[in-house]
C-alpha cells in the first residue's frame, strides 16, 4: 500500500512502534505486532467485536458506539465513506442520514441495493462536531478496515469524498483529480467520487458522481482493465 511518509510515522507511531532510524534500530513492540497481526486472522464475528470494544484512540471516550459497517459479507462492492455523523453514532449504522439516502439512491442506480454492497468508513467512531479525522485516529482505525477490505475482496472500492479518497490512495490530490480515473489499493480497483453530502449541497456535480458510478459499474462488471 502506498503511504507518504508522514501517514508511515503516524500508523507506526498509532501501533506504537518505533520509526525505523538507520543508525539505531529500535525493537518493535511485541505486544502491538501481535495485537496488529491477530486482527490480520480474525473473521467477521471476532472483527465486529474488537471493534466495538476499540480504545485504540481517543474517539472511544466520545462515541455512542461504533459503527462497523453495514451490508453484505459476501459484496463486491465497497463504498468507503469518511467517519459516522451524529445519526451514525446514534444509530450504529453508516449513512444513515440524508448524505446517505442520496448514497443509497445512487447505489440503486447502479443496480445495487444498500443491502447487497458493503458500506464502511474510514474510521468507526465520530470524531466531535465532525471534524476531519485526526492522523492518528485513522491509523489507529486503518487496520480494521484494511481487514474488511482482506475479508471481502471486493470487485470495486467506491471512495466518497476527499478523506475517504486520500486516506485510502495515501494522496493529498484533490477529488476532483481523483475522480473519473482508476486507482489500485493493493490490486483491487478503486474509484472515487463527491461525498454526497456535497453532492447535496451542489447538485450540478452529480452528473460527474454519476459518470463516476458507470466507471465503477463497468470495472465491477469485468467490462473495464
Ligand atoms: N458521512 C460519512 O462519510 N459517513 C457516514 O457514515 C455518514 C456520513
Amino acid at each position: 500500500m502506498i503511504q507518504t511518509e508522514h501517514q508511515r510515522r503516524a500508523y507506526l507511531k498509532a501501533l506504537e512502534i518505533d520509526v525505523w532510524v538507520p543508525s539505531d534500530q529500535p525493537e518493535l513492540s511485541k505486544a502491538a505486532v501481535v495485537e496488529h497481526e491477530s486482527v490480520d486472522a480474525m473473521g467477521w464475528p471476532e472483527l465486529r467485536t474488537c471493534v466495538s470494544e476499540c480504545t485504540r484512540c481517543p474517539l472511544h471516550s466520545s462515541r455512542t458506539q461504533t459503527v462497523f459497517g453495514v451490508g453484505s459479507e459476501n459484496a463486491d462492492w465497497l463504498i468507503v465513506g469518511e467517519a459516522p455523523g451524529a445519526e451514525e453514532d446514534r444509530r450504529g449504522e453508516p449513512f444513515v442520514g440524508r448524505a446517505g439516502q442520496l448514497l443509497t439512491e445512487m447505489l440503486r442506480a447502479a443496480g445495487q441495493d444498500r443491502e447487497q454492497v458493503f458500506i464502511a468508513n474510514i474510521l468507526k467512531c465520530r470524531p466531535p462536531n465532525n471534524r476531519d479525522p485526526e492522523v492518528e485516529e485513522s491509523a489507529a482505525c486503518r487496520r480494521y478496515l484494511e481487514r474488511q477490505i482482506a475479508l471481502l475482496q471486493p470487485k470495486i472500492i467506491l471512495a466518497v469524498g476527499r478523506v475517504a479518497a486520500q486516506q485510502l490512495l495515501a494522496t493529498d490530490t484533490p477529488v476532483g483529480q481523483l475522480r473519473g480515473q482508476l486507482h489500485h489499493l493493493d490490486k483491487i480497483p478503486v474509484v472515487v467520487t463527491y461525498h454526497p453530502a456535497y453532492l447535496l449541497r451542489s447538485p450540478t456535480q452529480k452528473r460527474k458522481a454519476w459518470q463516476d458510478i458507470c466507471l465503477a459499474m463497468d470495472v465491477a462488471a469485468g467490462r473495464t482493465a
